[in-house]
């Protein structure tokens, strides 16, 4: 799937603010096509490191987007090329589902101009491809928080960019619409907007879902990058013993690795026989 074109590429990426350092030292190269996963423990610097490559946070180091430094992309190319969901978008008030996911077609639209007819069709396909038909009128306020999830994404594909920056993009959704979720982002990896292949980096707690998906898996502890490999080099009992202080029994599924979590204290602990 992937074209051996480098999509993304970070080099001693490093973020600090006052005295904290959310990220130190983190190289990465993710293909055009692929799709990589970024786990790790709370704080770890997940949604910070997608910040920094989206271009909307200063970083030391260098960060490339398709060839070019990301800070040197102007806004309206950087929102052709980059699609970001924020763990925790801002909400305008009052506005609803079918022009929030307008929003994406921003990029596209001259100024001053209305949305043409392309621009209201694929905001339409990407509403129905997400199951949000029947919400199209609905403002966004009013949406139980996984319906809300959606839209998010449906704005972030209504762009059409070529890089899909996810931040815990299923966290609100149940497994249904997890699933349905993740089944469109791979199937749009293979056909792309205009044919490119789409590279999708996204933040995942769920570790067996991550495996699933996720051509490789990048572990952040600390704001360092302490793990990257395929799903199962980084989903070890080892590691993530040692990153998450967490006690888990790694099983084969039919994709790769499942992490199932087990009780740190045996249940049978103190009792008879
Ligand atoms: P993750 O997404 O992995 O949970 P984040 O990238 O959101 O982690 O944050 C990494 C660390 O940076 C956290 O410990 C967080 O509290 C800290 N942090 C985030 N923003 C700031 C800030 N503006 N000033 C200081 N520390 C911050
Ligand atoms: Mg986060």
């Amino acid at each position: 799937m992937t074209t051996g074109e480098v999509m993304v590429s970070a080099r001693g990426v490093g973020v600090r603010i006052g005295a904290a350092t959310l990220l130190s030292d983190v190289d990465i190269d993710v293909a055009a096509g692929e799709w990589l996963t970024i786990i790790g423990p709370n704080g770890a610097g997940k949604s910070t490191l997608l910040r920094v490559l989206a271009g909307l946070l200063p970083a030391t180091g260098e960060v490339r987007i398709g060839g070019s430094p990301v800070t040197a992309l102007r806004r309206r190319e950087r929102a052709r090329q980059i699609a970001l969901v924020a763990q925790d978008p801002v909400v305008p008030p009052g506005m609803s589902v079918f022009d929030y996911a307008m929003l994406g077609r921003t990029p596209y639209i001259p100024p001053l101009a209305a949305e043409s007819a392309a621009d209201l069709a694929a905001v339409r396909d990407v509403l129905a491809r997400l199951d949000l038909t029947g919400l199209t009128d609905r403002e966004l306020s009013t949406l139980s928080g996984g319906e809300r999830q959606r839209v998010f994404l449906a704005r972030a594909l209504a762009q059409g960019a070529r890089l899909l920056l996810l931040d815990e993009p299923t966290s609100a959704l149940d497994i249904g619409h997890q699933q349905d979720v993740l089944e469109l982002v791979d199937e749009l990896r293979a056909t792309g907007p205009a044919d490119d292949p789409l590279t999708v980096v996204a933040t995942m707690h769920d570790l067996s879902v991550a495996g699933e998906y996720a051509d490789r898996i990048l572990l952040l502890a600390g704001g360092r990058r302490v793990a990257l490999g395929a799903p199962a080099e980084v989903l070890t009992e080892d590691l993530l013993a040692t990153h998450y202080r967490a006690r888990v029994r790694v099983v084969d599924g039919d994709h790769g690795p499942l992490v199932v979590p087990v009780r740190r204290t045996p249940r049978n602990r103190g009792a008879a026989g």
